[in-house]
């Protein structure tokens, strides 16, 4: 089967595992973020429910201490109230003619300068922008004849003209949150947005945070009390507030009063939960009153939500780990199969060439001396057969040295006898040898007198003799050849080049390995067993050096051998 077409087969057989492992690992993902954000709801619905059996014991607790409670001076009953409140009430205490004693109403601004008041009337009919400029310039206190603050409205306008710094509104949003009726707070929240995004949250925090406690409990006076029977001595209200007062006898009132904003100051929820106030109409309502609901809430909802989704991505990282491993695996498995598979081939491929190597120059011997034996050749004939029968044994006695010496090689065996050489002198016998060989090509030789090689000069000339008839084989034409030996200081390098075809980039890096040849036509066409590169660059890096080879295609090729200088 032709490789592209394996790998191809191989992704194929891969991919198919790999995408429904995926798909089970993002299920098992999904389902496993599921499976936190449902814990995460039971332990806040088992929070709420503890949450409020804790209340009700602690306004069951309560209760008994305004029985127990003694006629006092106000600020004796706020004091003992304080030491005994629940931790999620506030303390009430109310005059003889209903007016509200703790908490102390708020202290009110300084009423607005009679300039400030003309401005306000001028606002309705004259020059509306010179009035509005007036008092956000000069009146910040200034409210509308109804009570409701004028100045942040007037203030938020120019800040969309882009007249008044954003900051400067935010700052009193700040500063006057806790003044605020829930009313202003509702209309300034919807008119915030032209600040920028980072004062406009700054305002809005301002805005959400808890009303005024005074303001929240002026409610508890208008409000009608509910009685409760069962309550003795004790009027007990249960509506936005849940309160337990206790009627003084010369009058007034004083006790516990429960609401959204002190609600969230109870106590005893683990770290990462909160009280918030309104109802979600889930399971972990807490509910005092049909109308005071507060529920149980992450603390920080995106880390507890990160937390659901990180577990998911770990099973999902765990999936994708898992399946990257058996892919890697799976390829380097397959990789090696195909490797092996090839080098099979290529073994097989080699013993035929080996065979076709050694029989064609033995048949030529064959018949030669067959003649020979027969006695049926003219003397004028003689001298061109013993030619013939000198080069075929060369050729066959240069075959078996190849072979000899790739197996010594390829068993770690080859030994190398080093000795002190000219290389003009390696470079002229293989030039002899090769003219002996092929007479019809012309071949250079440059080397420098002076260049003294250290090497094994049998292993050097069977370097030279098959880079020699490699060009005489696959660079037919291109020729006059030349070699070359030069020193770069560290090494002697030796090199055979000639003007043949070249030899194409993808082959250039296989060629050096055992029984490769390169995919081309040439080589198909060419005798030739696969070992020659190999056995060049084994040569080469048994003396400490190495062999590469510089082409280009339609060019020509020279392949270079390096050979480290004594002592370098
Ligand atoms: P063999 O000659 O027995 O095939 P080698 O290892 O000597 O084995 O050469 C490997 C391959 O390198 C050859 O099959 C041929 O394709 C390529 N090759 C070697 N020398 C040259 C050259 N001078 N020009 C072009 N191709 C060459």
């Amino acid at each position: 089967m032709r490789a592209s077409l394996a790998w191809l087969f191989f992704a194929l057989g891969a991919a198919v595992p790999s995408v429904a492992v995926l798909v089970v690992a993002v299920r098992a993902a999904s389902t496993e973020s599921a499976r936190v954000r449902e814990e995460q709801l039971a332990e806040r619905v088992a929070v709420a429910q503890a949450t409020k059996r804790d209340v009700e014991a602690a306004l069951a607790r309560a209760k008994e201490t305004l029985r127990r409670l003694e006629p006092a001076a106000v600020s004796r009953l706020e004091s003992r109230l304080m030491a005994e409140k629940p931790a999620f009430a506030d303390v009430v205490v109310m005059g003889a003619e209903g007016q509200m004693l703790v908490p102390k109403p708020m202290t009110d601004e300084p009423p607005s300068p009679p300039q400030c008041l003309a401005d306000r009337a001028e606002l309705l009919k004259g020059d509306r922008t010179a009035a509005r400029n007036r008092i956000v310039g000069g009146c910040p206190h200034l409210k509308s004849e109804q009570g409701r603050y004028l100045w942040p409205l007037l203030a938020l306008e120019r800040v969309a003209e882009g007249t008044t710094p954003a900051d400067v509104v935010a700052s009193w949003i700040g500063e006057h949150a806790a003044r605020l009726g829930a009313a202003e707070r509702a209309v300034l929240r919807a008119r915030v947005a032209p600040l920028p995004e980072g004062v406009r949250g700054a305002a809005l925090r301002a805005l959400d945070g808890p009303l005024p406690l005074h303001r929240t409990l002026a409610g508890l006076l208008t409000e009608p009390p509910g009685s409760d029977p069962l309550e003795a001595g004790l009027r007990v209200h249960r509506g936005r507030y849940l309160s337990l007062v206790r009627p003084m006898p010369e009058g007034g009132a004083a006790g516990f009063v429960v609401h959204e904003a002190s609600m969230l100051g109870a106590p005893g929820l683990p770290a990462h939960l909160v009280l918030a106030a309104g109802a979600r109409g889930d399971a972990t309502d807490v509910a005092l009153t049909p109308d005071l609901v507060v529920h149980v809430e992450p603390r920080d909802g995106a880390t507890l939500d990160a937390e659901a989704r990180r577990s998911g991505h770990r099973i999902l990282a765990v999936g994708v780990a898992g399946v990257l491993t058996a892919v890697v695996l799976a390829t380097v498995l397959f990789a090696r199969a195909r490797k092996a598979q090839r080098l099979a081939e290529l073994r097989t491929d080699f013993v035929a060439a080996v065979s076709h190597e050694l029989r064609t120059p033995l048949a030529s011997v064959r018949m030669l001396s067959e003649l020979l034996e027969a006695g049926e050749l003219r003397d004028d004939e003689r001298p061109e057969v013993d030619r013939i029968l000198a080069g075929e044994a060369r050729r066959l006695s240069a075959t078996v040295e190849r072979m000899l010496r790739f197996g010594a090689l390829a068993r770690g065996r080859l030994s190398v006898q080093k000795s002190r050489v000219p290389a003009s002198c390696i470079l002229e016998d293989a030039r002899d040898r090769f003219r002996k060989a092929h007479p019809d090509k012309e071949l250079v030789v440059d080397a420098p007198e002076a260049l003294e090689m250290h090497v094994d000069p049998g292993l050097v000339a069977l370097v030279l003799d098959n880079l020699l008839s490699n060009a005489a084989k696959y660079a037919a034409e291109g020729h006059p050849y030349r070699i070359e030996a030069r020193c770069d200081g560290h090494h002697a390098l030796l090199s055979v080049s000639d003007s043949g075809p070249g030899i194409a980039a993808r082959a250039r890096r296989r060629i050096f390995s055992p029984f490769e040849r390169a995919d081309d036509r040439l080589s198909r066409a060419t005798e030739g067993t696969g070992v020659g590169l190999s056995l060049v660059r084994g040569i080469a890096r048994a003396h400490g050096g190495d062999a590469f080879v510089k082409s280009t295609v339609g060019v020509g090729s020279t392949f270079v051998v390096r050979f480290p200088m004594e002592g370098a």
